[in-house]
């Protein structure tokens, strides 16, 4: 079986091939810049990869073209696209209506649409991306996977806000969280390395990367995760505040003289480790920045550890305990720093890593970096939330 797996951002379209028998990648590939000028797709197989430079005005065409190259008889690595079984969508939001993965239909594009104001920087996207496949391979089925989805699992004690019941209940609003996608797929390989009953286990994942979220997996379930009614809260991120005082806008607002949309823009994109550190929202960046003694890069990553260190303590709490620690994503794969930094101070809650193996180079591989007096175990396992979705569009079409 033969699953293409899609992910559309507002000027992108990310791709990947899967050969599910063995689970493995045919063709990766992603289209950039649609709708601007430039547009560019980059294909890569085992051909080798081929940059196709052509104007792309949407998200059509952008599927037309992908389609094409996947069938091209020089770099293509199928013959028809009715060697494609199915397309496996990324979503970003629910909006609470679903728990877990969905065959597209009419009535779910509709959902979804009513859906799209509670992600207005995703949804509309990654609505663009079902409509496009559904014109260009209309026999085609589709499965839509939610980045939400995992985290439906959540009591209610840690999705309401403590605000009036009642917008809770006319307006949705409640913690949702996200890469629900990212958190599910560590945790079960993090059972499966642990080797005990999904029952039995009480695991912390940290998706550290571009955006930051923490999650706390009780017997294999999520009951908490640092994101919230959208993707700025929790942990500081890239160039997101993450948890933020709200009066702050109201403050900022008047001295600076901004919108409501102004201050979520800035919330979103002007600070994190970016704003503080005034260097970068990159953390090769920010621990270059601070080894070569820049205060506020080492500031940066001083705040970003300590977020991330207070969700771990709060999420023990929460569960009561904890068996093991995950690290994933970006940072969570490559930045041995922010790992070290994290698990420092933290025996107590019996946790240390072992510095030498804390050091590895990233190689794709699991990690195992627990220290020799450490109670709970340390991982980093690489995160792949496209083999998730495939996955998931996999059993929605067997079932
Ligand atoms: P996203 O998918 O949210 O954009 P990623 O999970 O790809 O983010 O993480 C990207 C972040 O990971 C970068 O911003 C960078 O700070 C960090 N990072 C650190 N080392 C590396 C590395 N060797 N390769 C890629 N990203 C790295």
């Amino acid at each position: 079986m033969k699953i293409l797996v899609v992910n559309a951002g507002s000027s992108s379209l990310k791709y990947q091939l899967f050969d599910m028998d063995t689970e493995s990648v045919i063709v990766k590939g992603g289209v950039e810049r649609i709708g601007i000028r430039g547009s560019v797709l980059k294909h890569k197989s085992a051909k080798g990869e081929k940059v196709i430079e052509q104007d792309m005005p949407n998200h059509k065409i952008a599927m037309q073209l992908v389609l094409k190259a996947l069938v091209d008889p020089e770099y293509g690595t199928i013959k028809s696209m009715s060697e494609i079984d199915a397309v496996g969508h990324r979503v970003l939001h629910s909006g609470g209506d679903f728990d877990r993965s969905v065959l597209f239909s009419e009535g779910v594009l509709q959902i979804c649409k009513k859906n799209a104001e509670l992600g207005p920087l995703h949804m509309p996207a990654n609505i663009l991306g079902m409509e496009a496949c559904r014109e260009v391979m209309p026999d085609t089925p589709m499965a839509l996977v939610f980045d939400t989805a995992f985290h439906a699992t959540m009591p209610p004690c840690a999705y309401m806000y403590a605000i009036d019941y009642d917008d809770y209940k006319n307006y949705k609003v409640r913690k949702y969280g996200f890469h629900g996608t990212s958190h599910k797929y560590v945790s079960q390989e993090a059972i499966r390395y642990l080797g005990k009953k999904a029952e039995d286990t009480k695991i912390i994942t940290c998706h550290l990367g571009g955006g930051s979220s923490i999650s706390a997996v009780k017997g294999g379930k999520c009951v908490d995760t640092s994101m919230g009614f959208t993707p700025l809260a929790g942990v500081p991120m890239g160039t997101r505040s993450g948890d933020i005082d709200p009066a702050v806008l109201e403050y900022l607002a008047a001295k600076k003289n901004l919108t409501i949309l102004d201050c979520i823009e800035y919330l979103n994109k002007k600070c994190g480790v970016a704003g503080i550190s005034g260097v970068s929202s990159d953390f090769r960046d920010l621990t270059k920045a601070a080894d070569d003694g820049n205060e506020r890069a080492k500031l940066a990553l001083d705040v970003f550890a300590y977020g991330v260190k207070k969700y771990i303590g709060s999420y023990i709490a929460a569960m009561n305990g904890l068996d093991c620690l995950v690290f994933t994503a970006g940072i969570g794969e490559n930045t041995w720093q922010v790992r070290k930094a994290v698990c420092e101070n933290m025996d107590f809650f019996g946790i240390s890593i072992d510095e030498k193996a804390n050091e590895y180079k990233n190689d794709g591989m699991i990690h195992d970096i627990t220290g020799k007096d450490s109670k709970v175990k340390i991982l980093v396992i690489p995160t792949n939330e496209e083999l998730v979705i495939a996955r998931e569009t996999k059993n929605l079409l067997e079932h």
